[in-house]
């Protein structure tokens, strides 16, 4: 199965995916992840990207599809996975569409909608840090998911860092970008049925009604 984790940054794509992840043994790809690794480590594919990042805007499509189609044809997501913050785009989910046609027919595909009122977003984003262990990767709130031991992670003890572009300014913008795109992105998953949507208000009733509803989900591809 291959799920789509839909929503405005800081909605809790990366926290439930990599929940749901764990849960349902299918491999966690953020793309989000890939960027910034790309960035540390200053390849050519960060050096291009760096700017498009620090300014809340999107990687252009074609460089982005590129990168997930690359992604996607490793050995461990043959049987699925689970997509963190792709597709941003309609012509990205037509990409991916069409790649995953292609490749793997049989395998069911679902988007998940994280629904999450602006208002909340700014708040979430700015109090979000992050594990900086890369294969560990937990998400922390300051306020409402805050570690035991401050600055530290409780699942590895590694650090934890905020990402460069979890400020007001630039989340603003991301959420103007998402807000640019996202009706029509709902509209592609909604009109064949594969978009289910929910309101993380909860995290473990959030996880535990997406588990349901894909555990029920009979549909085909
Ligand atoms: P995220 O970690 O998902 O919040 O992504 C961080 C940033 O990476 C975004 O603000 C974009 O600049 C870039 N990015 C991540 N995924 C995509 C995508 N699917 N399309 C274009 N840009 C992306």
């Amino acid at each position: 199965m291959y799920i789509v984790m839909l929503g405005a940054p800081g909605s809790g794509k990366g926290t439930i995916g990599k929940i749901l992840s764990e849960d349902m043994r299918l491999t966690h790809i953020s793309t989000g992840d890939i960027f910034r690794e790309q960035i540390s480590k200053q390849t050519e594919l960060g050096k291009k990207i760096e700017s498009y990042i620090s300014n809340g805007m999107l990687v252009p499509d074609e460089v982005t599809i590129e990168t997930v189609k690359t992604r996607l044809s490793e050995d461990d997501v043959k049987e699925g996975a689970i997509l963190d913050g792709f597709p941003r785009t309609v012509a990205q989910a037509e990409a991916l569409r069409d790649f995953l046609e292609a490749k793997n027919p049989s395998q069911k595909r679902i988007a998940i909608e994280l629904d999450v009122p602006d208002s909340e977003i700014v708040k979430r984003v700015v109090n979000r840090v992050t594990c900086s262990n890369k294969s560990c990767g937990a998400i922390y709130n300051l306020e409402t998911r805050k570690p035991k031991q401050e600055g530290i992670c409780d699942i590895c003890g590694s650090s934890l860092t905020k990402r460069a572009d979890d400020n007001e300014e630039t989340v603003s913008k991301r959420l103007a970008v998402y807000h640019a795109n996202s009706k029509e992105l709902l509209e592609f998953y909604a009109k064949n049925n594969r978009l289910y949507s929910v309101y993380p208000k909860q995290l473990d009733e959030a996880v535990a009604n997406i588990k349901a509803y894909l555990e029920n989900d009979k549909g085909s591809n």
